[in-house]
């Protein structure tokens, strides 16, 4: 269980976040929409301590991201501590960020490797995500020469290598060719089915009205209307969810 509380960021004098509060459900899927530079993107870091929030907090379970409490007060974490609490956490960008020099097998075991756990059980979980995501029959090519939709396929195959309690996609698509994006879609429709806790920043909402439970949209860092799909994108109660519906479907 995710909770969001009352959590604002500033990048100088502007205020990037504006108290914004958010439960994620375990196994649910949480849809993030709104125009550019609403925030979508820093409050999908502040998730993973990628931002530090100024006001606020973020729990994942109960623990504090990025700190630990000590009576009344928040302490940070140091690094190491920071790192570990990262695991819980799987991020698939747009850009898709294999390592190119790699081959796919070794994307998916380098970070279970690097946190301890033996080769033999990372290259069985490696296989075994290969399936879900339909590509075991690329284990051994290098990763610069799959397709976009593959690789992006490959990154959310190595977000889910450490077994995270939830997964953050930010505009999985925007960066594939058109034929490319429904392959991908496909994988998060898949792990969503699965129970699979996501969160997804997209401007598919075609996508967000089949598998969101909870549709939320942003404007200037703040959280305008959230809801169940059906809601949010059929009946929007706010001016400024209508006029961004109105301006991407
Ligand atoms: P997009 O749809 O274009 O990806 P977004 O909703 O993801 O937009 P953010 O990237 O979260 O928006 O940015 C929110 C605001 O914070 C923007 O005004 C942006 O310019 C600003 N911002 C984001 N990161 C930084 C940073 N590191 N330093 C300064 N300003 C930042
Ligand atoms: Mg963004």
């Amino acid at each position: 269980h995710i909770a969001i509380t009352r959590v604002s960021k500033y990048f100088g004098k502007h205020k990037a976040l504006d108290n914004v509060s958010l439960e994620l459900k375990p196994g649910s899927v949480t849809v993030i929409i709104g125009p550019s530079g609403s925030g979508k993107s820093t409050l999908l870091r502040t998730i993973n301590h990628l931002e530090r929030v100024d006001e606020g907090f973020i729990q994942i379970d109960g623990d504090y991201i990025g700190y630990r409490r000590e009576g009344d007060k928040l302490y940070e974490l140091k690094e190491r501590e920071i790192l570990r609490q990262r695991v819980n956490v799987g991020y698939v960008f747009q850009n898709f960020n294999l390592f190119p020099h790699l081959t796919v097998l070794e994307n998916l075991i380098e970070a279970p490797i690097a946190h301890g756990v033996p080769r033999e059980q990372a290259v069985a979980r490696a296989y075994a995500l290969l399936e879900v995501v339909g590509l075991r029959h690329k284990a051994e090519a290098w990763s610069r020469h799959l397709s976009g939709g593959q690789q992006q396929r490959i990154a959310i195959a190595r977000a889910l290598a450490l077994e995270p309690k939830v997964i953050l996609f930010d505009e999985p698509t925007s960066a594939l060719d058109p034929e490319l994006v429904g392959e991908v879609l496909d994988v998060i429709k898949k792990l969503a089915r699965s129970g699979t806790t996501l969160v997804v920043v997209t401007h598919e909402i075609g996508f967000a009205r089949e598998v969101a439970d909870n549709v939320v949209f942003m404007v200037d860092g703040r959280i305008v209307e959230q809801g169940s799909s059906e809601a949010v994108l059929n009946r929007p109660q706010h001016p400024r969810t209508r006029n961004f519906l109105s301006r991407v479907l």
